[in-house]
């Protein structure tokens, strides 16, 4: 599987601030891990334009599930992966609670952004109530069991998960490794009880992944890397980040 750290830029940075980071962080990166931005709609045709031919992955932060119609406002796997999107992330947390995305939503944008060839980033993740209700495990199998139900064989191969525990995500607070640890063996098995193919399938971490944390964190066996918010605003938190660990073969 894929070894991925992945910088989410959320509504943060206009064009040119956009450009201009992700260039400071190809130019850093040593390539221990894929690396990959996600910058805001309106900046990603330039981002992937001035990144055309380097191994710095374009991501989109969301994506509609239809390719044309009626739907203001919203923009097509399609027109994604024309403007040379590598994937997109789906189902983010801030998606579902914020803006009231449901599983239902989140899985028909699954299967529409993999059938237009980009790789999908399907976040699940507990929020501290269920956490402490001690349902953490039925709300992400339930998360996942939905995203992945409109996923082909041949889809497998563009499929990463991220666990993102929703109190961890922006808080400062981050799971312990031992806590991530155990939440990814639960995906691995349930990915691959799914479909043996799904064994392939990288399984990264987020919720406040630090410079001081990521260690840790990216050594557990079944954390293949991480989703990254905060510390990907500046290439001095990014890099060390990206620069830990594992080297990409
Ligand atoms: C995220 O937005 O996916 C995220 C993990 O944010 P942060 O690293 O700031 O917690």
């Amino acid at each position: 599987m894929s070894k991925l750290v992945v910088g989410n830029w959320k509504l943060h940075f206009d064009l040119e601030e956009s450009v201009s980071l992700a260039k400071e962080i190809g130019a850093g990166n040593k390539g221990n891990y894929i690396t990959g931005v996600a910058p805001v709609f309106t900046s990603l045709a330039s981002v992937c334009k001035e990144n055309a031919g380097s191994k710095l992955r374009i991501y989109a932060q969301n994506c509609h599930w239809e390719n044309s119609g009626a739907f203001t406002g919203a923009i097509s796997p399609r027109v994604l992966k024309n403007l040379g999107c590598h994937g997109v992330i789906i189902g983010h947390s801030e998606r579902r609670h914020v803006f009231g995305e449901t599983d239902e939503m989140i899985s028909k944008k699954v299967a529409a952004a993999i059938s237009e060839g980009l790789e999908v980033i399907l976040c699940v993740g507990e929020t501290l109530a269920e956490r402490d209700a001690g349902n953490a495990n039925a709300t992400v199998k339930a998360q996942l069991d939905s995203g992945l139900s409109n996923v082909s064989d041949a889809g497998i191969e563009r499929l990463v998960v991220a666990y993102e525990p929703v109190w961890a995500i922006g808080t400062g607070k981050t799971a312990t490794p031992e806590i991530a640890q155990a939440m990814h063996q639960g995906i691995r098995a349930q990915l691959i009880a799914w479909n043996n193919k799904a064994k392939s399938v990288s399984i990264l971490y987020g919720g406040s992944v630090k410079p001081a944390n990521c260690k840790a964190l990216l050594s557990q066996p079944d954390i293949d890397g991480a989703l990254v918010g905060g510390a990907s605003l500046k290439a001095d938190t990014f890099l060390p980040i990206v620069n830990s660990g594992h080297i990409a073969k």
